[in-house]
This record gives structure tokens, sequence and C-alpha cells, in this order.
């Protein structure tokens, strides 16, 4: 590492407080961050600043202070639209994360559009809130849900992919890194496949939004989703991006204040998106603290932030890898963050619990990809994450607790 990229992680790291702490006797070693990510002081501060000066509900007010509210949620609309690669605004609904967004698609969209003997396309590699509300939707409308299969790498398998593009083919929903395997789909190429076939596509940011630059304009989603606390931002908070003529055209989900237009017992109209999607009083703080959290990001270096994560990646594959016993899971040639494995005779949950009396924090489970685990014949993986504050020292830490756990089985 040159002195010069060392000493910008200092300066990194001295903005995460809780980076900043001892576990079980050792430097706290976080590297869970497909969970979650640590926030900025920069985000807690904004956060703050809302409650401590500037908090009253939002929009409609004529006070001063509803009236700063205000203007600070809506700007972030214009971070969120800059952040995903659109500039229309109006294009991005709060929501309180990719879950919320992935239903939010499916009960309106799906709901308007699905029609009995309708096909939803998703991937081998889904994380279970992109799979379970195609489900719920596809039981009421009487639609099929169709998977993509991939390969032992963790791969999709684009020829499979192309044999399930068929004329019910409606919509497409997939990942565009995958949270237990760490692959990264060509979705490009994969929305051109499913526009040429006439199905729309709706990406899953989650895993994405942290790592790679996004641009849904250039890829030509329909909709993309994404989590604020995945992006170094709060929890409760994350937004969707729909193409304008189909927000337009889905009805609302939720009814409540803000979506409306008039209200009447005989007749309600509704607003127009993005107001017609956020029913109710928003996370105030937390949609400010999600803008807080993109300015951070985009002060760091969008392009900066991936390739530090990726050495940090190739660094810790290379090290695992030569430790016996060892079994990646996801060799996918394009990979972002996540680094899974399975050590033979050992539970994932008692690899976590013994790195955490190393103070190194990992995740074990499935990860809410069960179809993952079915596909690799496993109840469960070990699972770490980087992020942009993670140091090859800590890579080092936790390679040396892994060696430790080993013993341990051995
Ligand atoms: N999709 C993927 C790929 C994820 O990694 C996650 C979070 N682990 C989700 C969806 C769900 O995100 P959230 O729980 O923030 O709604």
């Amino acid at each position: 590492m040159t002195a010069a990229t060392s000493l910008e992680l200092d300066r990194i790291r001295a903005d995460f407080p809780c980076l900043d702490q001892e576990v079980n006797g050792r430097p706290l070693v976080y590297l869970d961050n497909a969970s979650s990510a640590q926030k900025p002081r920069q985000v807690i501060e904004s956060m703050r600043q809302v409650y401590e000066r500037d908090y009253a509900n939002i929009h409609r007010g004529q006070h001063s202070l509803s009236m700063r509210a205000t203007a600070a949620y809506e700007q972030v609309r214009g971070k969120v639209a800059r952040f995903l690669g659109t500039t229309n605004e109006s294009e991005i609904i709060f929501t309180s994360g990719t879950t919320a967004g992935i239903n939010l698609v499916a009960q309106t969209w799906g709901r308007r559009n699905l029609r009995p003997g309708d096909e939803i396309v998703l991937s081998e590699m889904e994380h279970h809130s992109n799979i379970v509300p195609w489900q719920l939707i596809a039981e009421e409308k009487g639609a099929q849900i169709r998977v993509i299969p991939m390969d032992d790498r963790g791969q999709l398998d684009l020829e499979a992919f192309a044999e399930l593009l068929g004329p019910r083919c409606r919509m497409v929903a997939v990942a565009q890194v995958s949270n237990s395997l760490g692959t990264i789909n060509p979705v490009a190429e994969i929305i051109a496949m499913a526009h040429r076939a006439g199905a729309r596509v709706l990406i899953d940011g989650a895993q994405a939004a942290p790592h790679l630059r996004v641009d849904v304009r250039a890829l030509d989603c329909d909709f993309y989703v994404f989590s604020a606390h995945k992006t170094y931002g709060p929890t409760g908070t994350g937004a969707l991006y729909g193409k304008m003529e189909l927000l337009e055209a889905m009805p609302p989900w939720q009814g409540g204040g803000d979506m409306i237009d008039q209200v009447s017992f005989t007749r309600t109209t509704y607003n127009v998106p993005p107001m017609k999607f956020e029913a109710g009083t928003p996370n105030i703080a937390g949609v400010i603290g999600m803008g807080a959290a993109l300015d951070w990001m985009r002060q760091i270096g969008l392009d900066a932030i991936a390739a530090h994560e990726h050495r940090l990646l190739e660094r810790a594959t290379a090290a695992i890898s030569e430790i016996e016993g060892i079994r990646i899971i996801g060799t996918a040639e394009k990979k972002a963050s996540v680094l899974g494995f399975w050590l033979e005779g050992a539970h994932p949950h008692d690899i976590g619990a013994i790195l955490d009396q190393y103070g190194v924090a990992i995740r074990a489970g499935h990860h809410c990809a069960q179809p993952v685990m079915q596909h690799f014949g496993l109840p469960a993986t070990a699972r770490a994450s980087f992020a942009v504050y993670n140091t090859e020292d800590e890579i080092a830490t936790f390679i040396e607790a892994l060696r430790k756990a080993r013993e341990f089985f051995a």
C-alpha cells in the first residue's frame, strides 16, 4: 500500500467513531459490511442537527422549522438522483430500504400488469427480499416464477436466461451484486436481453450501490432499488428509482397523507410521482442522513472506494486460499466486496463466534439466500465483507484469527 493511500485511510477511519473500539480485548475488525456498514460522523452529525435544530414535520408547513426540514429532506432527492444517474428527481421515491422498494414495485406495477400465466424471471442467487415479494404477487395473480440458474462459481447462465425470455415474461428482477457470493452480474446485458423480449427489469442494487458506480440511465433498467444503511447511511431509509412513464402508470400502494391530490368520501385523486408513493410522515432525519452519506461517498470518490475494496478482496481471497480445508463459495470472475467460505469440519456459526473472540466481526448463516445454500449443498456459509474503511492489516488479523479457528476444529 502506498503512503498516500494509508494516510487517506487513516483519515477515512477517523470519520467512523464505531471503528475505534475494542471487542473482547482486541481492536474491532468490522467485516460485516454486506449486512450493514458503519456510519461516518458526518451522517451522525447531520441527523443530530435535524433533531437538535431543524426538526419539524415536512411539506405544507408555514413555519420556519418545517420549511427548513422540508428543504433539507427534498434536497436529498437530487443527491440520490445524481448518485443513481438520473436527472429527473421525481423518478426517486424514498423508501425504508431495498425490501420496501421491491415490495412497492411488486404490489403496484405487478398488481396492475401481471395476468394469469405471465412469468417473472428471478435468478438463483437472489436475496429473499427479491424472491418473496414476487411470489406473493405471483400467487395472487396466477403468474409463474422462473429462475435463471447459476454455475458452481456463482455466475448466471445467460444462455438459460435467453431460453426463459418467452412471450409471457413480463418482469426480470435480479441483483446487480450477490450478497452471498459477491458476483457482479452482467446487468447491462441482462437488461438489454429482457427489453428485447418485451419484459421490464428491476435491479436490486443493495450490494452494488455501496461498491460500484451506478448509472440507471446508461443501464436503461426500469426500476433500481437500494438501502442507505449499506451505503454508510442510517437504517430505515433507501430509494426506488423508476422510469417516469412507469411510475405515472402505476397505481399507488399505501394510502395516506401526502400521496393524495383531493380527498372526499366519494372520490379521491392522487398526487404525482414521487409523492404518489410516499404516504405518511417519512423518516425525515433518516433521509437527511442518507443525503449526508451519499455526500461522504462522493467526497471520498466512488471509483477510489471500488478500487480499494477490490484490492482488499483480492488480498483476502489469496490469503484465505492458502488455509487448508477452506472452500471459497462464490468464485465468479467479477466480484465485489464479499468473501463467502466454508471450513471443512466447522459450522460457520462456530467460526463466527471464535472470530468474535479476536475482535473480528463476520457473518455466518444463509444470508437470506437459501436457494444459494441449496445450490452448494450447505446449511450456511461464513462471510467476510469489506468496506472502504477496512485495511490490509485488518485482513491479516482476520486470516490469523481464521487460522486459529481452524486449529480449534482440527
Ligand atoms: N437484496 C440484497 C442483495 C441484499 O444484500 C439485501 C440486504 N442484505 C437486501 C436485498 C435487503 O435489504 P434491506 O434489508 O436493507 O431491505
